[in-house]
């Protein structure tokens, strides 16, 4: 059994009053309901807001903690001369037991490669927090047809040298890149079709247990109008999501089909 994820990338959003705001709505909405009936719910803040999100945390059993903290990027080395980066223990500090790396903003404005993104995994998990893997094909490589063999590339350069255990309890977010911000989702069809194939390659590189047991997300323009029907497809095991992710009451609303979803068995 897969439990769904349902994670916010805020991306270079939110000064940290709005950050505040934002989290305390979701942690508001949270509150009542049963962490059970709850998919896993994380928010990846901007690191100027990592403080103010944990600070807000408690351990009442209110809603806050009911939601996982992402870092959005990090460095592999543990400390020394990398001006801007951060580490994963720094980010382990302010809270975060998840990291968002790969992104596609990152590989194509910050040349992020293959083999950096294979460290970073490496890192976050030698750390004892859990990567979220992004991958996703250009709208020229999916015309091209050559889809299903770049994000083999990028999936098997990412998971390199990992343990079946560290890849099992691993997160893969399947992004096509035509479709993030655009408002245009993949079918869910195709994205659920996509999204086994990458489980086949986690399953060549590894092992059957650790496909059938790490959460591959789709990302992409998710909003409440599409996520119950991405959410019902065999594969999809949640949504990374930007733009619906910095309103609450559309990343709530997609808390709730998701929970809805869950319950009548849809998702995996
Ligand atoms: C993302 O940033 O990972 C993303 C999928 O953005 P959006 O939901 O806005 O397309």
């Amino acid at each position: 059994m897969r439990k769904p994820i349902i994670a916010g990338n805020w991306k270079m959003n939110l000064l940290q009053a709005d950050a505040k705001a934002l989290f305390g709505a979701v942690k508001n909405y949270l509150k009542d309901l049963s962490a059970q009936d709850l998919p896993v719910v994380v928010m990846a803040p901007t690191f100027t807001s990592l403080a103010h999100v944990e600070a807000d945390k408690c351990q009442c059993g209110c809603g806050c903690n009911k939601i996982h903290i992402a870092g959005q990027n990090c460095h592999w080395e543990t400390s020394g001369a990398f001006t801007g980066e951060i580490s994963v223990e720094m980010l382990a500090d302010a809270g975060c037991t998840y990291v968002i790396i790969g992104h596609s903003e990152r590989r194509q404005y910050f040349s992020e490669t293959d083999e950096m993104i294979n460290k970073k995994a490496k890192a976050i998990l030698a750390g004892g927090l859990v990567p979220v893997i992004c991958c996703g094909e250009t709208l020229e490589q999916r015309e091209a047809g050559v889809t299903d063999t770049f994000i083999a590339g990028q999936i098997k350069a990412a998971l390199d040298g990992l343990t079946q255990e560290q890849i099992a309890g691993s997160v893969i977010a399947y992004e096509p890149i035509w479709a993030i911000g655009t408002g245009k989702t993949c079918d869910a069809d195709e994205a659920n079709r996509t999204i086994a194939a990458i489980r086949e390659v986690v399953a060549q590189v590894s092992s059957r247990t650790a496909a059938d047991s790490i959460r591959i997300l789709y990302g992409g323009s998710v909003n409440p109008s599409t996520i119950a029907e991405q959410m019902s497809k065999s594969d999809i095991d949640g949504a990374l999501i930007g733009g619906a992710s910095l309103k609450a009451d559309s990343f709530n609303e997609i808390i709730k089909l998701t929970m809805e979803g869950m319950k009548n068995g849809a998702a995996v």
